[in-house]
């Protein structure tokens, strides 16, 4: 097996359109997670704020956003797009 030829950069970018992006994860400050009424509180011992929904087993019912997640996260993401396009 030979060993991959480095294609020059400028070539690279002659050939091919990149498109970039980023995916963001934000920890909100709610009491309980997105998709259920689990709850979020840090320290308590594991696998007891869990749910089949957050676990994502199959066969439960589709997740339904909670009220507090969407809320505070739609202004976030507003104000990065509009800081990302201006
Ligand atoms: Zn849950």
């Amino acid at each position: 097996m030979s060993a991959p030829t480095l294609v020059d950069f400028a070539e690279v970018v002659e050939r091919f359109d990149p498109v970039l992006g980023l995916e963001v994860h934000v920890e909100l400050s709610t009491n309980s997670k997105m998709f259920c009424g689990c709850s979020t509180a840090f320290g308590d011992p594991p696998n007891t704020n869990v749910c089949p929904v957050c676990l994502g087993l199959p066969g439960d019912r589709a997740p339904e956003a909670g009220a507090g997640a969407p809320k505070r996260s739609t202004p976030a993401a507003s104000r990065r797009a509009k800081t990302a396009s201006s």
